[in-house]
């Protein structure tokens, strides 16, 4: 499949990158070098990682919004989608993902539902059995 290259605008072929390979190089290099700079200086702000490894504000900020960066920034902050708190990774705050998880387990997916229906009348029997 045939698609523009989003950094540089050359035409290449790959099923699913966004970047040529030149391009994706690069930014696979920029990537390991912020990785690097904050393994070694965790409390390093954003402008400070931008210095030390030449690589743009604006593609620090993406590899962060990706979630690719286990150890981000010190002065990175983000805002949870969900109640506007602020936080320091990921999307939504630790609040809401507990909400958000405990709202997801509530509701079983659509292949589980006859099996989760089948235990629950089997454990139904179990009670009036023991009665
Ligand atoms: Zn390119
Ligand atoms: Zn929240």
């Amino acid at each position: 499949m045939l698609r523009n290259c989003e950094e540089c605008n050359r035409v290449f072929a790959h099923p699913s990158r966004r970047l040529c390979e030149d391009c994706y190089q690069k930014e696979q290099e920029q990537f390991t070098a912020v990785k690097e700079y904050l393994q070694e200086n965790p409390g390093a702000s954003v402008a400070e990682v931008a210095k030390a490894t030449e690589v743009d504000l604006d593609t620090i900020y993406e590899f962060i919004r990706e979630g690719r960066l286990h150890i981000i920034p010190s002065d990175v902050e983000f805002q949870c989608e969900i109640c506007g708190d602020t936080i320091s990774t990921g999307r939504v705050c630790s609040k809401c993902r507990a909400e958000f998880r405990k709202s997801s387990y509530v509701a079983p997916e659509p292949e589980n539902k006859s099996q989760s229906r089948s235990s629950r009348v089997h454990y139904l029997d179990q009670i009036k059995d023991r009665r």
